[in-house]
């Protein structure tokens, strides 16, 4: 199973000298496996690097599945900048959270993708698109068992697991750590997280910035480390980068490390974890 980010950066894309290190598209990372479509998670700006490269790969036409957590721009802005899907035989999948009052993701997408903020709609980018609404679920995308749970954030969330071949990787993009900065856990993510090969993880804030912005949705480094730890992960991929947060501040980050080989470290655009 090979994970790679091709956006990291929470919020809205940066530019710049000061986070060329690390990488300033929004949230997306695939997931490939041999014999399996590949999986994507999330739609943000970093997704057109990934059509880049499946590009210049291959000629076949695309056929993948998205796992989106969210309706928030940073998440679902690479969608129609997704070169691939701009041909009469590419076919995305893609499962994204019910919205409030029962209306679906499809819904919820269409109405983002359409003018006066977008010239074209989503039909229009010629390619077969599937949806399917999810919220605590367990499904099966090809060989991968994928389970889905809602995360507290702002509006309808959710994260996901995914397992296969006796290997599996949690995504929780975007989590709001609870108001009094405790690290007090939701069951859902605790399911989702428990003895995972890979956690994901939003770590947006500092615990300064946390103390002035603890309703914006997110949460600190410290807090992704200590789900990890709590829920037995082998590792966690330190994600969703506040877009001030400069590759120098990055590479300060404590990393945290045990004597049982569990690791923290800091999710990069263009890195790729085996597993
Ligand atoms: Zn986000
Ligand atoms: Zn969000």
């Amino acid at each position: 199973m090979h994970v790679t980010f091709h956006g990291v950066r929470g919020s809205t894309p940066c530019h710049g000298p000061l986070t060329a290190k690390y990488g300033g598209n929004t949230a997306c990372v695939s997931i490939r496996v041999d014999g399996q479509r590949p999986l994507l998670l999330d739609l943000g700006t970093g997704l057109r690097y990934f059509g880049k490269e499946y590009s210049a790969s291959t000629s076949t036409p695309i056929d993948a599945v998205a796992l989106v957590t969210h309706m928030h721009w940073d998440h679902i802005q690479g969608l129609p900048f997704f070169a691939p899907i701009i041909r009469d035989d590419a076919h995305l999948e893609i499962y994204g959270p019910k919205q409030d009052n029962g209306r679906s993701f499809f819904d919820a997408v269409t109405s983002a993708i359409r003018q006066p903020t977008f010239p074209v709609e989503l039909h229009d980018l010629r390619g077969k698109f599937d949806f399917h609404d999810v919220e605590n679920d367990s499904f099966m995308v090809d060989d991968f068992h994928v389970m889905s749970r809602t995360v507290p954030h702002n509006g309808p969330t959710v994260g996901y697991r995914i397992e296969i071949g006796g290997k599996s990787v949690a995504y929780i993009s975007d989590h709001q750590q609870p108001l009094d900065g405790s690290f007090a856990l939701p069951n859902g993510v605790r399911e989702l997280a428990e003895d995972v090969d890979l956690l994901i993880h939003d770590s947006q804030y500092t615990s300064s910035e946390f103390a002035g912005k603890s309703n914006w949705g997110h949460c600190t480094a410290e807090f992704a480390a200590q789900i990890g730890l709590a829920c037995r992960a082998k590792s966690v991929a330190l994600f969703h980068h506040d877009p001030d947060r400069t590759d120098a501040e990055l590479d300060a980050t404590p990393i945290c490390s045990s004597g049982s080989g569990f690791r923290v470290f800091v999710a990069r655009e263009g890195a790729t974890v085996s597993l």
